[in-house]
């Protein structure tokens, strides 16, 4: 058989996932080693909350393992409805809300719903990647809008402007950001809504960290400013906020204009979401919220054990604001970011990944989760510390 006639290796051409082989390659090197400190994957350690366990196995228990609603349990979106509206969103109806199998599956529903062959996207670069691979699918062009340290990667409305072109369809805006775990400020969001209203943009709005962030920062809902629900699709869901990824339970909300042909299409990829997963998701959100302000002050503490140790390197990085992520410039060490990962994994047994596999257009930065203790940071720092004086010694005698 003549591989390269697949369609699947056409396809991943297209989506350009062999920018991603440095992840195989990483794997590869992880494979023969043991305790590698794991803070590449964006996945908690912590473990989903037990309330929220417990009502999984309670729905298993009763024999919840069927088929649901098309657009999910209408329990599930009444509680994402309100939950959209206690935390400053807009007002949806539950036919606004459609569950999906996790946010990554809405990104996919949501570009081949909305794009048409040569619309343009703007996309945050660096950025969460599969934005850019489910606009590719679409055969729409992604439009990357660069971000650097001087406005702390944060995407800001000038920016924004100098992208749009008579093509520019749909904007992304992921706030907190990921992989740099920074936050576009309330005032900036305004800005680049009244700019996506003027060019007549739709807006994906990724709030999925929005409960995590730090210090004073907080995160505007981009449907609830004025002119911008019936041009707004938000998404988000429960891996980050609940220790939920292996759930696979997320959701998208908009006009229900553009949802009821967007569930069609939900509905023709996965008929409806795991109905035990939906029952804990509700459980996420109708139970005890102190789970979430808990794991956000422990993410707070391990953000503050990791900046020391970068400071103490003389490593830069973008100020952590939200999510769990520290994006660092590695580029001062002397190497490549992608190489000093390898380096970093075979050498200190710790994994992080390289910025380029989420877009960034320079292999200078890496990013950090704060995925595991605070001890375990501390020592990952420590043989951080131990692999960047091994280099720079290297490069000073050569
Ligand atoms: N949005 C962002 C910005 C993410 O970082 C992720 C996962 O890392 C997702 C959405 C998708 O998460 P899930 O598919 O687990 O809901």
């Amino acid at each position: 058989m003549e591989l390269s006639s697949l369609h699947a290796n056409r396809l991943a051409d297209r989506i350009k996932l062999k920018e991603e082989h440095v992840i195989t390659k990483m794997a590869n090197i992880a494979e023969g080693l043991t305790d590698v400190i794991r803070l590449g994957r964006g996945d908690p350690d912590l473990d989903t909350p037990a309330h929220i366990v417990k009502a999984g196995q309670d729905a298993l228990g009763r024999g919840e393992t069927h088929y649901g609603h098309p657009l999910g349990l209408p329990a599930l979106r009444t509680a994402i409805a309100a939950n959209i509206k206690a935390h400053g969103g807009a007002d949806y109806a539950i036919d606004e809300i459609v569950v999906t199998p996790g946010g990554q599956h809405a990104m996919f529903i949501i570009a081949l719903s909305l794009l048409n062959p040569g619309d343009e996207i703007i996309v945050p670069c660096p950025g969460y990647n599969p934005y850019g691979q489910a606009a590719e699918l679409a055969d729409a062009t992604v439009v990357p809008v660069r971000m650097d340290m001087s406005t702390n990667f944060t995407l800001t409305a000038e920016m924004v402007k100098k992208h749009i072109t008579p093509k520019s369809k749909v904007l992304v805006l992921i706030n907190p950001n990921n992989p740099t775990g920074t936050v576009t400020a309330p005032d900036e969001v305004e800005k680049i809504a009244k700019l996506a209203i003027e060019h007549d943009l739709i807006v994906i709005s990724d709030e999925i960290y929005a409960r995590l962030t730090y210090g004073n920062q907080r995160i505007q809902p981009v449907a609830s400013l004025p002119g911008m629900r019936e041009r707004t699709i938000t998404l988000s869901g429960f891996s980050k906020a609940y220790a939920m990824t292996g759930w696979r339970v997320g959701y998208f909300a908009g006009p229900r204009e553009l949802i009821v042909a967007m569930a069609e299409i939900n509905h023709a990829f996965a008929i409806s979401v795991a109905s035990v997963s939906q029952h804990a998701a509700l459980a996420a959100l109708t139970g005890p919220q102190e789970c979430v302000e808990e794991m956000r002050l422990t993410y707070d503490e391990r953000r503050k054990a990791m900046c020391e140790g970068l400071d103490a390197l003389g490593i830069p990085y973008a100020e952590p604001q939200g999510a769990f992520y520290v994006y660092a410039d590695v580029s001062v060490v002397g190497l490549p970011a992608s190489e000093f990962c390898q380096r970093l994994l075979a050498e200190g047994k710790v994994m992080i990944y390289p910025g380029i596999i989420y877009g960034d257009y320079r292999d200078d930065f890496v990013r950090m989760s704060l995925t595991q203790s605070v001890d375990r940071i501390r020592e990952a720092m420590d043989r951080i510390k131990s692999v960047v004086e091994t280099i720079r010694a290297e490069r000073k005698s050569a």
